[in-house]
C-alpha cells in the first residue's frame, strides 16, 4: 500500500509509543492508531473505490476512519457539520456514499445511506480484526473527495489523489521545518483542506502529537497552549484576529509556538504586525481544495520585507498570473492565478464540465483569484474575481479596502461589497462591526482611509452592523452580504 491509509502502520513501526492524537483527555499512541485502523478497515464493510462519508467535528474516529479508508483504497468524504440537512443530502447522493459514520449526538436523519453511529463506533472497532490489511493501494488512487468550503456557490467535490496530498506534505515541509516533537493544535475543522493537509498529515509523517479540538474557542486555545506546550497552530486570518482581541492576549505565555501556520483568506496587515510585536510569525500560504491546498507560501526568512504577500510558488508546484487576455501578467499587473503541480486535482467528482472550465489540458488550474506579483515574484493575492468591484472602470480589491480598515482601532471585523451607482455603476460599501465597547461615526472611518487608499476606492457607503455571515471554515460570505446590504 503506497497511499496514505499506510501512514499509521508506517509510524507506528518507528515510533508505536508515542502519542499520536490527544482529543478531550485522551490519547492515543501510533500503536493505537495503528491497530483501530486495522480494525475499522476490516469491519467497515466497504472495498475498492466506494465513498466513505464522515460528518462530524474533529475527533479520532474522523482520523481513524481516513486512514481506514486509504487502507482499503476507498475514498474518504468529509462532510461540513455547518451544512443543512438538504445541503448534506446533496453531497452525499451527489458522492454516491456507501456509508455514513457520524460524530457525537448526530443522529442523521434526514440523510441516506448506512449510518455509522458515534454510539456504536467503539463496538464496531472492536468487531473488526487488527490484522493488517493487504490491499495494493497506488500513488495515483483517488484518497479524498472533499467539497471546497461553498464560500461562492454550491460546493463541489475535488477529488485529491494520494499523491496530490504526498506531495502537498513534502512542499510544506521545504517551508516547514517540522520536528519530531512537534504538539499542533487542530481546531479548524478538518472537514476542510487545510486542518487535514497542512497540519494533521504531516504531523503522522513526523510523528508528533495533534490535539484535536471539535471547535475553535479562544479561552480553550490560550489554555491548550500554556497546558500542553503547543508548537504549531493552523488558522484562518479571523481565528488569528480573534486572539489578539482577547484580554488573554497580553499576558498569555506564547513561548512555546513555534509555527504559526496562517491561510485560507487574505490577512491583514495589521494582524500581522500585532503577532510581530509578540514576536511571533506567520507563515502564510495560499491555496484551495482543488489544489490540497498548497499553491504560494511566504517562508519566515522573508516574513517581513514581503508582509502582505502570500509568498512564492510552493517548491513542486508553478504559478501563472493570467491577465483577460489570457497573456502573463507583467510585475505590478493584476492576473488571475493558475496552478500546475503533483498536488492539482485530477478533476471535480462527477462534473467533467466543471472541472474542463478549470482544468486545462496541459494541468493548469484556474483558481478564480486574482493576484499581483512584485519584480522579486511575490504574490499578493488581491481579491477572488467575482469579489472586484469595477467602479467607473476602476477595479476595486474589496480585500485591500478591508485590510486598511482594520487598521482603525474601533474596527473588530469589516466586509466591503459592490453596490450599484447610478453615476459609477458600482461603488463599496462597508459593513462593519465594532470592537466591543468601541464608539466611532461612518464619517471617521472614512476618513480614515483618505490619504491611506486611492479616492475611487473608498467606500461610497459605510454601515455598522452586529456581526459578518462566515462559513464553517471562519471565512467571510459575500453573497449573504450581497443579498442583505447590496442595496
Ligand atoms: P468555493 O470554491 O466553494 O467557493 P472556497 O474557494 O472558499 O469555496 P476553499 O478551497 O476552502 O474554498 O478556499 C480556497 C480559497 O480561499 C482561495 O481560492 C482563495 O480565494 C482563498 N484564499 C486561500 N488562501 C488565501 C490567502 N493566503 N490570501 C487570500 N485568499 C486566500
Ligand atoms: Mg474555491
Amino acid at each position: 500500500n503506497q497511499g496514505l491509509g499506510s501512514w499509521p502502520a508506517r509510524r507506528a513501526r518507528m515510533t508505536p509509543g508515542r502519542v499520536a492524537l490527544t482529543c478531550r483527555g485522551h490519547d492515543f499512541t501510533y500503536g493505537d492508531l495503528r491497530e483501530r485502523t486495522y480494525r475499522l478497515a476490516s469491519a467497515l464493510g466497504v472495498g475498492r473505490g466506494d465513498r466513505v462519508a464522515y460528518l462530524g467535528p474533529n475527533h479520532p474516529a474522523l482520523v481513524e476512519t481516513f486512514f481506514a479508508a486509504g487502507l482499503l483504497g476507498a475514498v474518504f468524504v468529509p462532510l461540513n457539520t455547518r451544512l443543512a440537512t438538504p445541503e448534506l443530502r446533496f453531497i452525499l447522493e451527489d458522492a454516491d456514499a456507501s456509508v455514513l459514520l457520524l460524530g457525537e449526538g448526530l443522529d442523521g436523519q434526514g440523510l441516506p445511506g448506512r449510518h455509522i453511529l458515534a454510539a456504536e463506533y467503539e463496538d464496531l472497532l472492536a468487531s473488526g480484526a487488527p490484522e493488517p490489511i493487504d490491499e495494493p493501494v497506488a500513488q495515483d488512487d483517488v484518497c479524498l473527495i472533499m467539497y471546497t468550503s461553498g464560500t461562492t456557490g454550491r460546493p463541489k467535490g475535488a477529488m485529491l489523489t494520494h499523491a496530490n496530498l504526498i506531495w502537498n506534505t513534502v512542499n510544506l515541509l521545504v517551508d516547514v521545518p517540522l520536528a519530531h516533537d512537534e504538539v499542533m493544535l487542530i481546531s479548524a475543522p478538518m472537514f476542510h483542506i487545510a486542518a487535514l493537509a497542512q497540519t494533521l498529515i504531516p504531523a503522522v509523517l513526523k510523528g508528533g502529537r495533534a490535539i484535536l479540538e471539535p471547535s475553535f474557542d479562544v479561552e480553550r486555545t490560550f489554555d491548550l497552549i500554556e497546558a500542553e506546550r503547543v508548537t504549531v497552530m493552523f488558522g484562518v486570518p479571523s481565528m488569528f484576529n480573534v486572539l489578539a482581541q482577547s484580554p488573554r492576549w497580553a499576558k498569555a505565555d506564547l513561548s512555546s509556538l513555534r509555527h504559526l501556520l496562517c491561510g485560507g483568506a487574505p490577512v491583514p496587515l495589521p494582524l500581522i504586525s500585532t503577532y510581530q510585536e509578540r514576536g511571533l510569525t506567520f507563515l502564510q500560504g495560499y491555496g484551495m481544495t482543488e489544489t490540497a491546498p498548497g499553491a504560494l507560501f511566504l517562508g519566515a526568512e522573508h516574513s517581513v520585507d514581503k508582509a502582505g504577500t502570500a509568498g512564492v510558488p510552493c517548491f513542486f508546484s508553478d504559478v501563472r498570473l493570467v491577465t483577460a487576455g489570457g497573456v502573463d501578467a507583467a510585475p505590478g499587473e493584476p492576473g488571475e492565478v493558475h496552478v500546475q503541480g503533483p498536488n492539482v486535482m485530477s478533476g471535480y467528482w462527477r462534473r467533467p464540465e466543471e472541472s474542463a472550465k478549470v482544468l486545462s489540458p496541459d494541468g493548469w488550474f484556474r483558481s478564480g483569484d486574482v493576484g499581483v506579483a512584485d519584480e522579486d515574484g511575490y504574490v499578493r493575492i488581491t481579491d477572488r474575481l467575482n469579489d472586484v468591484i469595477i467602479s467607473g472602470g476602476e477595479n476595486i480589491y474589496p480585500a485591500e479596502v478591508e485590510s486598511v480598515l482594520y487598521s482603525h482601532p474601533a474596527v473588530a471585523e469589516c466586509a466591503v461589497i459592490g453596490v450599484s451607482d447610478d453615476q459609477w455603476g458600482e461603488v463599496g460599501k462597508a459593513l462593519v462591526v465594532l470592537r466591543p465597547g468601541a464608539t466611532a461615526e461612518a464619517e471617521e472611518l472614512l476618513k480614515h482611509l483618505d490619504g491611506r487608499l486611492a479616492r475611487f476606492k473608498i467606500p461610497k457607503h459605510l454601515e455598522f452592523v452586529p456581526e459578518l455571515p462566515k462559513n464553517a471554515a471562519g471565512k467571510l460570505l459575500k453573497a449573504p452580504l450581497r443579498k442583505l446590504y447590496g442595496s
